[in-house]
């Protein structure tokens, strides 16, 4: 079966934006309410070095309504199965929720790539820098809405798979 690239971050951070950035076109719906998600999305993206699946992990959240987004992907062995993980922060702002996004992600450190998002312009990149502390070796700045550092990102992502 195909390598799995799993887009894990809180609600409104832009993972279904860099989803269908990625795929190239629209499966994921996205929203600007926070915590509006639908269906889980999957799909096969073909990458220049090779097919994964990428996985938008915000869908996941309409079929566990009771259980946190963190809680869901556990149980969902998420993060256990996948070969990388994209964990999407937003530029702007780190929330109480992306700590704890962040610490869970720790045990799969190695197969982690942070994707700091909304950088839609050079005034932003500057910020990028701060995200170097969190303790994950591999930080992109992108922007998902207008496609900058997404070509970064998916060298990086080549790196891990
Ligand atoms: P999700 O909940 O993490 O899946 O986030 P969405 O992809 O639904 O995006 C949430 C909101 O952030 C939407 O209003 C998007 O248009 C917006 N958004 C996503 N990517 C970017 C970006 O690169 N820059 C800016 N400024 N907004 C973005
Ligand atoms: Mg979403």
């Amino acid at each position: 079966s195909l390598p799995r690239v799993v887009i894990v971050g809180r609600p409104n951070v832009g993972k279904s934006t860099l989803f269908n950035r990625l795929i190239g076109h629209r499966v994921a719906i996205t929203d600007p309410t926070p915590g509006v998600t639908r269906d889980p999305v999957e799909a096969r993206w073909d990458r220049e070095a090779g097919p994964v699946m990428l996985i938008d992990t915000g869908g996941y959240k309409l079929d566990h309504k009771d259980l946190d987004e963190l809680v869901t992907l556990r149980s969902l062995r998420t993060l256990n199965d996948a070969d990388c993980i994209v964990l999407v922060l937003d530029v702007t702002e780190i929330t109480p929720e992306d700590e704890s996004f962040i610490e869970h992600l720790r045990p799969y450190t190695e197969r982690v790539i942070v994707a700091v998002n909304k950088v839609d312009h050079e005034t932003r990149e500057a910020l990028v820098y701060n995200f170097h502390s969190l303790g994950f070796s591999r930080v992109i700045g992108i922007s998902s809405a207008h496609g900058l550092g997404i070509q970064d990102l998916v060298d990086g992502i080549t790196e891990i798979i």
